[in-house]
């Protein structure tokens, strides 16, 4: 795997303060041959790899990880980037039914999809409706409605007599069904062709300007490797979409499908199928499709096994130093902002005492979402970080703007003003007096 030959790679490396050019281009060739093994389209390698080096130029090398790992970690973390990052999830209409179109290549699995699609829809609550819009293959239409049937989902098919025969009014009577029998779901499955062909894109392209969908999902086959990001880039032009669903993830295709498309159309991956069972489908996962593209799973796991117990080391060894010096940590200035509020709830009682009116301003201008603010960044930072704010290096502070909700410009400034009142504070224990409330925010 990737993990074992970069290991390889850097036998004889151990904290060093960077990374040599020479180990960087001995680590590219490692992605670079894993990726195309993933069957990751080569202009997506290209770039992908320029953007791993560009990185591991930049970092230092880390205390807690051997370069190694520190490679796997940012692979990992620009894979889960490209990926989407957080999961994307489907957009419902705020009012009438929410219309999603499946597009995609004939056998892509777009029926087999909807039938899926429409069960987790309806374990969620909600009551989707199919529609049948391929009248291109003879059993297309029966194909539906038998999966619609394993699921418990109404279809919604042409019949002789109901004056609908061509997909686009299919579609369009459809949405009208739907909001006479109050379903707040429809998922239209289209006809695909063997090959990307104009009239094909044509008639989706015209199911969707008749219907406006909420949702358009371009359903790709996983196994196609390569081939996928031509197809996918061809119904971007002709139809367009805004999510992508990879189907037949339970074959043994690596997954280099979904970073090429992802990468190439900027469209998120959202659901991913993986198998015959209606069951067999689930939200996309970012972070799991880049263990498997890469096979990086168990080194994964040793990677926050060791930032976890260096992080135990770092905050075993602040806490000797403060028994020994007394010294001042995030911890103490979040103690010290929790006070600051105590006082300020207390502003309205005092306000009212004589003698007191003279803080009323000060008081009434503080701001207490500023606390909430500051006590939701510190307490996404781990117990070393709080004892040794040093530690907290660009992806520390990217990680603890996400886990506290926040930008990385408020963890930066929050930083700054940790120090500076730790400044202050020690100035003051050296004897300078009472200089106001340190790190008061303002
Ligand atoms: P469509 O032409 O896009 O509507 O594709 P279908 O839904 O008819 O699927 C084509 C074939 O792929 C069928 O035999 C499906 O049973 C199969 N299929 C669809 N999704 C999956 C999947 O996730 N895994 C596997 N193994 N087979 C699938
Ligand atoms: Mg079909």
């Amino acid at each position: 795997t990737l993990s074992d030959r970069l290991a390889d790679t850097f036998k004889n490396l151990r904290g060093k303060g960077r990374l040599s050019e020479a180990d960087i281009d001995a680590t590219a060739r490692e992605i670079r041959i894993a990726l195309l093994e993933a069957d990751v389209a080569l202009p997506v390698v290209k770039e992908f790899v320029a953007a791993v080096k560009e990185r591991a130029r930049g970092e230092e090398v880390s205390q807690a990880l051997n370069p190694a790992q520190q490679i796997v970690k940012i692979v990992n973390e620009e894979l889960v980037n490209i990926l989407g990052g957080e999961t994307r999830r489907l957009r419902f209409a705020k009012t009438g039914p929410t219309v999603i179109m499946l597009a995609g290549l004939q056998g892509a699995g777009k029926t087999t999809l909807a039938a899926k699609l429409a069960l987790w829809l309806k374990e969620q609550g909600r009551t989707p409706m199919l529609v049948a819009a391929d009248l291109q293959r003879p059993n297309a239409v029966q194909q539906l409605q038998v999966n619609g049937d394993r699921v418990g989902v109404p279809v919604f098919a042409p019949e002789p007599g109901n004056g609908v025969g061509d997909p686009v009014s299919v579609a369009r009577a459809s949405v009208e069904e739907a909001k006479r029998k109050l379903h707040d779901v429809v998922i239209i499955d289209t006809a695909g062709r063997l090959g990307v062909d104009a009239e094909l894109m044509k008639q989706a392209a015209d199911i969707r300007d008749a219907v406006r969908p909420d949702e358009v999902l371009f359903v790709v086959d996983a196994m196609i490797g390569q081939d996928a990001v031509t197809t996918a880039q061809m119904f971007l032009d002709g139809v367009g979409y805004d999510g992508v669903v990879l189907t037949k993830l339970d074959g043994d295709a690596r997954g280099g499908a979904a970073l090429s498309i992802a990468s190439i159309t900027g469209k998120p991956v959202m659901f991913a199928s993986a198998g015959e069972k209606m069951t067999d489908f689930d939200l996309f996962h970012p972070d799991r499709m880049a263990g498997r593209i890469l096979d990086m799973g168990d080194m994964l796991t040793l990677i926050e096994q060791a930032e976890k117990a260096f992080d135990e080391e770092e905050s075993r060894k602040a806490a000797e130093k403060l028994a020994t010096t007394g010294d001042f940590t995030l911890d103490d200035f979040l103690t010290q902002m929790q006070q600051i509020r105590k006082l300020g709830s207390m502003s309205k009682i005092m306000g009212m005492l004589p003698g007191m009116g003279q803080f009323r301003e000060q008081l009434d201008n503080f701001d207490e979402r500023e606390i909430d603010r500051i006590q939701a960044i510190i307490q996404s930072m781990t117990p070393a970080e709080r004892a040794n704010p040093k530690l907290i290096d660009g992806s520390r502070r990217a990680r603890i703007a996400k886990g506290s909700g926040r930008q990385v410009s408020d963890v930066n400034q929050l930083v700054d003003r940790f120090f500076e009142a730790r400044k202050m504070m020690q100035s003051m224990m050296r004897g300078g007096g009472v200089p106001g409330m340190p790190g008061m925010p303002g």
